[in-house]
């Protein structure tokens, strides 16, 4: 059952509902979900929704009618997200755990540990008590390989997950990992569930090899009831009638899960296919249909590796599929972020894991919103600005830490404005993150298609959405500043016949509903937003600069610039061109490098820029 409290509850009231209910004997949780305080109980008595309707400050009792309850859709509508450190798993940015089947040695572990951190991902996988089909194959190092996996984390900072096979190995895992997994083997171990269900630390349940999803979902609700909440459920194929790959990978069950629990679900495709070459393609499919997270066995040496040799990705195949994921996750409405343990230790560096503020243009709900949300995750407060220069005098005041601006889309080009401020102000870019533009005509909850006769929206969303508008038959489109203003402009309205075009996620701010989804003429609709701050702050590694510059206006000086990139082997990933302001056909040249500018070796590389150019302004390293 569930029991939706009264939003003006008083302490009292909550105290007398709380010991009723551990009187009763009831397992019970307390969320907020959808702006609603909630309490998910598991009765164990006779009692009746009725009788807990009655209590004070109970407003309504709602059943749950799966067999799962706790981690049923049913009862928490929200996604939940699992943390990790500093690595939330669920939300919006994929999470890739990697690292080799079992650990091996010492330098084994470092070696793949620090490969797989170059290549993205945020968490390292190694097993040490490995549960193997025959008694002589290599049962894992155990106590020694925790050992090790500590050390990883202390040298790398990446979070370690590891395989526990039974309850005697709960305080050493307490001791030395970060996630404890619950192999496919022992999906229904229920002494082990309930041991977990018992521990500190996030718990990876894999799906058993001929395990329904109820039976799956069973095993996850023995560890949220045992009162463990932090639960990814792992699908690594089930055992069919296929030989052609060691298991088959369901990934329908992404979409099944999606609807039945809140849980963030992790794909794990080695183990799925069993065969190197197979692994990429279904990792990639995984993301697409929905995946939270992945986690890839990688090894340095698959040949002679103790175990799963022939389904470890090399550390530079691996490289290449965090690169295709990286451009798959926004389609999906996420994002694969290199930068994300930098930005996490970062964000932790300043405030402790929280963040401060950042300001962006426009209303909560709009793109600029979503982006900053997208890159700082949900501690973050955000405050909406009327233009992009109030975002820059808000980072250089000091009233903001950070601003999120625009910079380039993918069907439009370059928003000037922001580049020509990047100039002018003495700010810098210290990060980016892409998201897609994805349109959707909203209106009220009570609104159907045929209602709407005007649509607000912001200009470009206009000229984003030409198609669909030119099909709808009623007045000529109004336009207003910014895209969920107008979505707020037709709340307060009150007016079923006004729609507006805007995000899903302004629509579900203003509790409003989504007529029609995606309207935009191309989907290949993606904007580039920059992250800027007064200084770098610990930022340690940088892989792209930012720049502007202007040459002089003789013959090949353009030339002569990018001959100094050739030389110094960077790869220029940008380069625009700009009229500047006061003197006619002169230009200024945006360029994005794939380095470093200021690192040591290419202290010469800067000497020759700024020998060959007239303005050189380093906009951000990041
Ligand atoms: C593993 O992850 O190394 C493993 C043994 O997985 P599974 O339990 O899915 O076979
Ligand atoms: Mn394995």
């Amino acid at each position: 059952m569930i029991l939706v409290l009264d939003s003006k509850i008083t302490k009292d009231q909550k105290t007398r509902i709380r010991s009723l209910l551990s009187d009763d004997g009831c397992i019970t949780r307390e969320i907020i979900d959808a702006g609603q305080n909630l309490i998910g109980i598991i009765a164990k008595n006779k009692k009746t929704a009725a009788d807990y309707k009655k209590m004070e400050g109970v407003v309504d009792v709602r059943s749950i009618k799966t067999s799962h309850k706790l981690v049923s859709r049913d009862f928490k509508s929200e996604d939940s997200m699992v943390k990790i450190g500093n690595v939330m798993v669920g939300g919006d940015r994929i999470v890739v755990i990697a690292g080799p089947c079992a650990v091996e040695s010492y330098s084994q572990a470092m070696t793949i540990a620090k490969e797989v951190k170059r290549y993205g991902a945020v968490l390292f996988r190694g097993g040490a008590y490995k549960p193997r089909s025959s008694p002589y194959s290599f049962q894992g190092m155990e106590e020694e390989g925790l050992k090790i996996l500590a050390a990883v984390r202390e040298e790398t900072g990446l979070g370690v997950v590891t395989e526990m096979t039974s309850p005697s190995q709960a305080a050493l895992m307490e001791k030395y990992v970060d996630v404890v997994q619950i192999g496919a083997r022992n999906m229904q171990n229920f002494e082990l569930l309930k041991c977990v269900g018992k521990m500190s630390k996030p718990v990876v349940l894999k799906r058993g090899l001929a395990s329904t999803i109820q039976e799956w979902l069973m095993s996850a609700e023995y560890i949220v009831a045992g009162g463990n909440d932090n639960v990814i459920l792992c699908e690594r194929g089930i055992r069919t009638f296929e030989p052609y790959t060691r298991n088959t990978l369901d990934l329908s069950a992404i979409p099944v899960l999606k609807q039945l629990t809140h849980l963030p679900i992790l794909i794990d495709p080695s183990h799925a296919t069993g065969i190197r070459e197979k692994v990429s393609p279904m990792a990639r499919a995984a993301v697409a249909a929905g995946a939270d997270a992945l986690m890839i066995e990688v090894h340095n040496d698959p040949d002679n590796a103790l175990s799963d040799g022939p389904q470890s990705l090399y550390p530079e195949q691996f490289g290449e599929l965090t690169r295709d994921l990286y451009v798959i996750a926004p389609v999906v409405g996420k994002q694969i972020d290199f930068d994300y343990l930098k930005k996490s230790e970062v964000i932790s560096l300043l405030n402790g894991g929280g963040i401060k503020t950042a300001a962006f243009m426009g209303e909560n709900g709009d793109y600029s919103h979503k982006a900053s949300l997208s890159y700082f995750g949900d501690d973050l407060t955000s405050i909406p600005m009327k233009s992009y220069r109030d975002i820059f005098n808000a980072c250089e005041s000091g009233r903001a830490e950070y601003g999120v601006i625009p910079v380039e889309n993918s069907l439009t080009g370059s928003i000037h404005e922001n580049f020509d401020l990047l100039q002018e102000y003495d700010l810098k870019i210290i990060g980016e993150v892409t998201i897609r533009i994805k349109h959707a005509l909203i209106a009220h909850k009570s609104a159907t298609k045929n209602d709407i006769k005007t649509i607000l929206a912001y200009p470009s969303a206009f000229a984003q959405c030409r198609n669909f508008l030119d099909q709808f038959a009623g007045e000529e489109p109004l336009a207003i500043k910014a895209t969920s203003g107008a979505v707020r402009q037709i709340k307060k309205s009150g007016d079923i016949t006004q729609a507006a075009i805007g995000s899903a996620m302004a629509a579900d701010i203003f509790e409003m509903k989504v007529i029609e989804d995606s309207i935009e003429d191309n989907p290949r609709n993606f904007t580039r937003f920059a992250i800027i701050a007064k200084e770098y702050k610990g930022n340690k590694k940088v892989g792209k600069t930012s720049l502007v510059f202007s040459t002089g206006n003789k013959p090949g000086a353009l030339f002569e610039v990018m001959k100094i990139f050739s030389r110094y082997h960077i790869n220029l990933v940008k380069l625009e061109s700009r009229p500047i302001l006061g003197k006619p056909w002169e230009y200024m040249f945006y360029a994005d490098i794939e380095a470093d500018i200021l690192s040591d070796a290419l202290v010469p590389m800067m000497a020759d820029l700024k020998d060959k150019s007239e303005v050189l302004k380093i906009l951000g390293r990041y």
